[in-house]
């Protein structure tokens, strides 16, 4: 049998976060695996034009600034910005309960847009391609079944028999990271109790290249714009956040009925809904690691933090983990470091943490503000939200956060 191959790092999961990480890693030189379960063939398929709801994936990110900026650096969003994409102007947030409403605008920050909405699948696609393009070793179609820490070394057993070894193993195996549980990193984690229920839909008004997004008791409901190939501006991608008991009954609506109730329930801003795709639900969770490292392994993205969808920051939180590890590996291959070195580790677990944590805290505080009845909660969001439209400086500043473009 022959010798385990031994890398001095390697990347588990091919998703948003580990793909475009296993891509830098490679770019500075170290001998990089990536390991992903699902098959390249499926990952790298192109999609058809879209000219209907159903064509587009109903998963969509909102992709910030910074995360593009990273991905262009990457060699990735070249390929995004050539497929299908949405660019937004505008983001209108209002509260369905009172008169608050604010608006955000990419003019007032003279930039170009706020943030781009990508099919989740087109961003993969896009940096698998540049992933067969590079120095990194895919090793697709397997599981990781297990882990174990040899002296320096750390091994990993896959679903197909083979055991490779590397240096630094770095966790991007998804929120319900098998890594993360294997090397004993404990989690706090607490149930939002709603769910997400994502699905496409045709409008009669053209969305303006606006993301709307409208705040109810029981949860937020987001209208994020996409483009279809043709330029028709009607296609919106919706993530409707509810609590448990209604969400599980707007599932169970026919299209009809559903329809008739996401028209109320976003005060038929873009006129009459048209078409709309086949729903899906996800349970929203949100965990974060205590620590991020352990002997040999490094978690990053939803394998370390995953959070409420409300603003689309997750994925974006996953691109800030993989801007700082590269910085901080980079730093450590210049000074002859091992990948691995607790400094090292330590640094990249003390820059992220804290802006992880903070974003989370935010989301939960945007969730209770919102999802309170009594007047002083409602008189907060409605005074709140009418002051910061009025007061750029403050608004503008909130907008350029989310963005990415400051911290
Ligand atoms: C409804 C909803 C809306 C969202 N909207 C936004 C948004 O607008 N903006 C935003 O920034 N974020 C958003 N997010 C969050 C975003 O989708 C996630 O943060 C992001 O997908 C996480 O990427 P990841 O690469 O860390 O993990 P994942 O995408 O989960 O990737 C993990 C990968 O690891 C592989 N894998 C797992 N286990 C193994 C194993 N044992 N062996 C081999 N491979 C394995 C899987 O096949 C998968 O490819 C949203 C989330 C939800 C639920």
């Amino acid at each position: 049998m022959n010798d385990p191959e031994v890398f001095d790092i390697l990347v588990v999961g091919g998703g948003m976060t580990g793909t475009a990480l296993a891509i830098g890693l490679s770019r500075q030189g170290w001998k990089t695996g990536l390991i992903e379960a699902a098959d390249r063939a499926d990952l790298l398929q192109a999609p058809s034009a879209a000219a209907d709801v159903a064509d587009f994936e109903p998963r969509v990110s909102a992709i910030s600034v910074a995360s593009q900026q990273l991905l262009e650096s990457l060699g990735a969003w070249q390929s995004v910005a050539a497929g299908r994409h949405c660019p937004y102007q505008g983001m209108t947030v209002w509260d369905g309960d009172g008169t608050g409403r604010i608006h955000f605008d990419a003019a007032e920050l003279q930039a170009r847009a706020l943030g781009t909405i990508v099919e989740n699948r087109s961003l993969v696609r896009a940096l698998f391609e540049v992933v067969e393009n590079s120095s990194v070793e895919l090793i697709d179609k397997v599981q990781v079944t297990g882990c174990s820490l040899n002296g320096n070394q750390c091994n990993l057993e896959l679903s197909d028999g083979r055991t490779p070894g590397a240096r630094l193993v770095v966790a991007a195996d998804g929120a319900n990271s098998r890594l993360r549980q294997w090397v004993g990193l404990p989690t706090r984690e607490w149930d939002y109790d709603q769910e997400a229920i994502v699905c496409t839909v045709r409008t009669t008004q053209p969305h303006q290249y606006t993301a709307w997004q409208r705040f109810s008791q029981t949860g937020p409901l987001a209208f994020l714009p996409l483009s279809a190939e043709s330029g028709d501006e009607h296609f919106s991608s919706i993530v409707w956040s509810q609590d448990t008991i209604e969400a599980r009954r707007l599932m169970t609506l026919d299209d009809t009925a559903f329809v008739s109730e996401l028209e109320q329930a976003i005060e038929s801003e873009l006129g009459t809904i048209e078409a709309v795709s086949r729903r899906f639900a996800f349970p929203l969770r949100q965990r974060h690691a205590k620590d991020y490292v352990a002997q040999g392994v490094v978690l990053i993205g939803d394998a370390a933090h995953t959070i409420h969808p409300l603003a689309g920051q997750g994925a974006n939180l996953g691109y800030g983990d993989v801007r700082v590890l590269l910085e901080e590996l980079a730093r450590a291959r210049n000074s002859g470091l091992s990948p691995a070195h607790e400094l090292v580790l330590a640094r990249y677990q003390r820059r992220r943490k804290g802006d992880n944590l903070s974003m989370m805290l935010a989301m939960e505080g945007f969730k209770q503000l919102f999802g309170r009845d009594e007047l002083p909660f409602r008189w907060l969001r409605n005074t709140g939200m009418r002051w910061l439209d009025g007061v750029a400086p403050v608004k503008n500043r909130i907008a350029a956060e989310a963005m990415g473009l400051i911290t």
